[in-house]
C-alpha cells in the first residue's frame, strides 16, 4: 500500500478519472448496454437478443456475483473508488468550493452576501450542464446514442425515451445539488448489503493507537466526506473506505516523526504483517476460494455460451396439419415445412436452403436464398416434393442444409404407389 502522504487521495482521483471515462465509453462501444427500444442486450461487443437466455443469464449472474465477491474481499472499496454517485457528488462539492474561492478572490470588493449568490449561481449553472451530460450518458445505456442525441436536440418530450431523459436530468440535478453524499447513508442499499456480506477478514479502514500517539487534532474527522469519526469504530455504516482519514492522520503525525494511526486492514483484529500474494489479495480462507470458484464458473458459462452463439439463427420444422402430405396434380408427393431466421449480426446475410439425401427431391419456395438485413427476422414456408414412392416407403430420412448447417428431417409419403 502506498506510504507517501496523500497517496490514497491521489490514487482515488486517478481511479475516479478512469471510471468517468469508462462510464462514458461502455455504452458507446457496446461493452454493456441494454437497448430497450430494440430489445437488445449488448455485452463485450456482442449484440444479444432478449431470447438468448443463457448468455443474458450468465452475464447478469457474473456481474452480480462480481459485486458480491468484491464486497466479501474488499468491503466498501467500490463505494470509495468506483461508485458514480460518489464520484459525481465529490466533483459537485469540489466545484462548489473552487468557485466560492475564485469568486471571493476576484470579486473581493463585493459584499460577502453578493459573492455567495454569484458563486452559487455559477455552481448551479455548472451542475445543470453536468446533469444534462450525466443523464445523457446514463440514458445511452438504454437508448442508442445517436437516437438519443436526436431526441435531445429536438427537445423531444413526447416519446417515452425523451420524457425519461428529461426526468433523469431533473433527478441528476436534484442529486448533484441537494442530495449528494446523503444518498450513501439514506437511499443506497449497498452499505447494508455490505454489512451482511463482510466478515472478520474483509478489508476495512481501522484506527489503532496502542502507544497513545493520537494528538486529538481531529483532522481525520474534518476531512471525512461522510462526517464521521473513524476512531469510534471501523464498522460504521457511513464509512465508504475512501481513506481520506488515513492520508490526513499520516500528514499530521509524519511531521512529529510518527506513523499514521489509521490504516487499511483485513478485519479489526491486530494482525502481523500480511505475507504471501494470496493473503495480500485478500484470499484468506476457504469461503473466499469458493466465492472465486463460483465467479469463475459464471465466467466460464458466459464464455461457453458466447462461443456457441450463432450470429444467424435458423429454425426449420415440418408443418403437418390434418394431412401429413399432399399429392399434387403432377403426381408428386408434397411435404410442407416452416422456417424462421434471425439475423443477430450487424451486417446483411443470405441463407440458402438445399436438400441432401432425398432422391429426386425438389424444393419450392418463394425466394431462395433468403436475404436478411442486419437485425432482421424472417419467417416463411416451403414445400419439398418428389415422385410418389415405388418401394412402399412411408418415411424417408434426409437433411435440409441452411447454408452449411444441417437439419435432420423426415419426408412422409403414401405406402402404396398412386
Ligand atoms: S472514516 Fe475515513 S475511510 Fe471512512 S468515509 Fe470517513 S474518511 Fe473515508
Ligand atoms: S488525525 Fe490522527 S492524530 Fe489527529 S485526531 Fe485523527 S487519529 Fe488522532
Amino acid at each position: 500500500m502506498p506510504a507517501s502522504k496523500l497517496s490514497w487521495h491521489r490514487l482515488r482521483k486517478v481511479v475516479h478519472a478512469f471510471c468517468v471515462l469508462a462510464f462514458v465509453a461502455l455504452p458507446f462501444f457496446n461493452v454493456v448496454r441494454f437497448d430497450i427500444p430494440r430489445q437488445r442486450f449488448y455485452f463485450a461487443g456482442y449484440e444479444l437478443w432478449i431470447g438468448e437466455f443463457s448468455i443474458v443469464f450468465f452475464s447478469l449472474m457474473f456481474l452480480m456475483f462480481l459485486v458480491v465477491v468484491s464486497s466479501v474481499f474488499y468491503g466498501r472499496v467500490y463505494c470509495g473508488y468506483l461508485c458514480p454517485q460518489m464520484i459525481f457528488s465529490e466533483a459537485s462539492l469540489s466545484v462548489e468550493s473552487y468557485l466560492r474561492r475564485k469568486v471571493d478572490k476576484k470579486l473581493f470588493h463585493f459584499k460577502p452576501k453578493v459573492r455567495a449568490r454569484i458563486a452559487r449561481a455559477l455552481w448551479l449553472a455548472v451542475v445543470a450542464v453536468g446533469s444534462v451530460f450525466a443523464a445523457f450518458v446514463f440514458m445511452t445505456y438504454f437508448i442508442e446514442p445517436r437516437d438519443l442525441l436526436h431526441r435531445l436536440l429536438s427537445f423531444d418530450l413526447r416519446t417515452s425515451g425523451g420524457l425519461s431523459g428529461a426526468v433523469v436530468t431533473l433527478v441528476a440535478m436534484a442529486d448533484f445539488s441537494l442530495v449528494r453524499l446523503r444518498f450513501c447513508t439514506s437511499v443506497c442499499p449497498y452499505g447494508y448489503l455490505q454489512g451482511m456480506l463482510g466478515d472478520g477478514d474483509t478489508l476495512l479502514v481501522r484506527y489503532s493507537d496502542p502507544r497513545g500517539d493520537c494528538i486529538e487534532c481531529r483532522k481525520c474527522v474534518r476531512v471525512c466526506p461522510m462526517g464521521i469519526d473513524i476512531r469510534e469504530s471501523p464498522f460504521q455504516i457511513e464509512c465508504v473506505h475512501c481513506a481520506e482519514c488515513i492520508d490526513a492522520c499520516e500528514e499530521v503525525l509524519v511531521r512529529l516523526g510518527k506513523a499514521g494511526l489509521i490504516q487499511y486492514a483485513w478485519g479489526d483484529k491486530d494482525q502481523p504483517a500480511v505475507r504471501g500474494w494470496r493473503r495480500r489479495l485478500g484470499i484468506h480462507d476457504a469461503k473466499r476460494v469458493i466465492a472465486l470458484l463460483v465467479l469463475l464458473a459464471y465466467a466460464s458459462g458466459l464464455f461457453v455460451a458466447l462461443s456457441m452463439r450463432h450470429a444467424v439463427l435458423v429454425r426449420i420444422s415440418p408443418e403437418r396439419g390434418e394431412k401429413l402430405y399432399r399429392i399434387g396434380a403432377d403426381g408428386r408427393v408434397y411435404n410442407q415445412f416452416g422456417y424462421r431466421i434471425d439475423n443477430r449480426s450487424r451486417r446483411g446475410e443470405a441463407v440458402a436452403f438445399r436438400i441432401q439425401g432425398l432422391q429426386d427431391a425438389a424444393l419450392a419456395m418463394a425466394s431462395n436464398p433468403v436475404a436478411l438485413k442486419p437485425g432482421e427476422s424472417v419467417q416463411g414456408e416451403f414445400e419439398i416434393s418428389r415422385p410418389a414412392a415405388r418401394r412402399g416407403e412411408m418415411v424417408a430420412h434426409f437433411k435440409i442444409l441452411a447454408n452449411t448447417e444441417p437439419f435432420d428431417m423426415t419426408f412422409l409419403e403414401p405406402a402404396e404407389e398412386k
